[in-house]
């Protein structure tokens, strides 16, 4: 931020993000293009190298998630908004479809719930498959039902990250890299935010502060003053990796295939995840970790190899490789029930001016332009 002149001098800004991640991103081009003052502070050496390019980059349709849930609603929305932006903006994608399978008898019940929580949730266009019908969508996966999903798609999630970049730069917003938030106080004017760089620390003063730290997010609230425990934010990491699939399967399937997801465990299964390239990858399995590690077990070959091949029998042992991982930033504790996502504005604890967006996991990227919106309703009432 130094570079930037800011050095020296106490500096009020209107609107501070931490974090550019997808979901800091997303805001930032939204609350610039109103004119306002934005700037956002990423403590790495440029944007997205966190949560938002370790994941399967899939466009949700917002099946999974419990009615009435954020998450499904924010899902069902931004993936709507998704492709209208990725189509206006012509940012990679493809509405590929996915199916999520069923290889056993006692898992068509819940495929069918799956199919009826998808409906309540706004996704209208499910189709139940039969056999036959999974043979003739997808010759080489082997399943007794499925559900289809039409509007599931993948995009190009640096290429997404980029356009927000630059549309919040094109508005008058500010990235400042390497600058990382290491205070917060608050003081009249709103919040005073220390920063470490390269160069030194130094602080200035924002009146909205909006904390989209992803993986920090709970120590970036605790820093403001709030008791993470007592609020229900403080952030468990679970970790998901990817194997790669090599020798030539990655043409066997035309479409994202799921199994039917995990009563526990904090993902919905290890799944086949195709990118625009059309590499496919198996992933990510969902395993609670203590610390931000990206190293891939290869010990985890086997897990992936049984779950996946009694509804993929084409992949062999020996296609999968060690690939990458991603880490779940979630409030829920292993076994805990289901949580969804925090967005706040936290005046009732005293802290006005001050956005919370705590555990934005698995569906945060499809979600990131309905966040964006909702976030930018926020920060209107504030600087009213
Ligand atoms: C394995 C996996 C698979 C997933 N698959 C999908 C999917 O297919 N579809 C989907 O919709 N969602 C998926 N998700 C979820 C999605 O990736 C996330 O919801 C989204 O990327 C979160 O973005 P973010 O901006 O909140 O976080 P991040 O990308 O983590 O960005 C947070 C940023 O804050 C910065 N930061 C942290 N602390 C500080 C500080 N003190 N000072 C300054 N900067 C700081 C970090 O460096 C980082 O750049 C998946 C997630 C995982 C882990």
């Amino acid at each position: 931020m130094g570079k930037i002149g800011f050095s020296n001098m106490v500096y009020k800004v209107d609107i501070t993000i931490v974090g550019a991640g997808i979901v800091g991103l997303s805001i930032a081009a939204q609350v610039a293009s109103k004119g306002r003052e934005v700037c956002v502070l990423e403590k790495n050496r440029t944007f997205g190298l966190e949560t938002s390019s370790r994941n399967s980059e899939v466009i949700h349709a917002g099946i999974y998630y419990p009615e009435g849930s954020m998450k499904a609603r924010m899902c069902v929305e931004g993936k709507d908004m998704l492709y209208e932006l990725c189509q206006r903006e012509a940012i990679p994608h493809k509405r590929c479809g996915k199916l999520i399978v069923a290889s056993e008898y006692e898992e068509i019940e819940r495929l069918e719930m799956l199919h009826k929580n998808g409906e309540r949730n706004g996704v209208t266009d499910l189709r139940m498959l039969s056999r036959q019908e999974i043979k003739e969508f997808e010759p080489h996966v082997e399943a007794i039902a499925a559900i289809f999903s039409p509007s599931t798609g993948i995009v190009d999630t640096h290429a997404l990250m980029k356009y927000y970049v630059n549309k919040a730069k094109e508005n008058g917003g500010m990235i400042a890299y390497n600058s990382r938030v290491i205070d917060i106080e608050k003081v009249s004017y709103g919040y005073k935010v220390m920063i470490e760089e390269p160069t030194g620390n130094f602080s200035f003063i924002t009146k909205v502060l909006i904390n989209c730290a992803g993986l920090n997010c709970d120590k970036m609230a605790e820093l403001a003053g709030i008791d993470i425990g007592k609020a229900g934010y403080k952030l468990h990491f679970c970790k998901g990796e990817y194997f790669s699939v090599g020798h030539g399967k990655n043409t066997l399937v035309k479409r994202l295939i799921y199994p039917v997801p995990p009563n526990k465990g904090g993902g919905l299964g290890i799944h086949i995840a195709l990118d625009l390239e059309g590499r496919m990858r198996l992933g990510p399995n969902a395993r609670y970790v203590d610390k931000i590690d990206y190293t891939v077990d290869s010990e985890q070959r086997k897990a992936f190899y049984e779950s996946v091949v009694r509804f993929l029998p084409f992949i062999e042992y020996d296609d999968i490789e060690p690939e990458m991982a991603g880490i779940r930033p979630k409030i829920e504790e292993p076994d805990g029930g289901l949580k969804d996502f925090v967005i706040k504005h936290e005046y009732d604890r005293g802290l006005p001016g001050f956005i919370n967006l705590i555990g934005i996991e698995s569906p945060g990227l499809t979600a990131c332009p309905s966040i964006a919106k909702d976030v930018a309703n926020m920060v209107d009432e504030i600087v009213a």
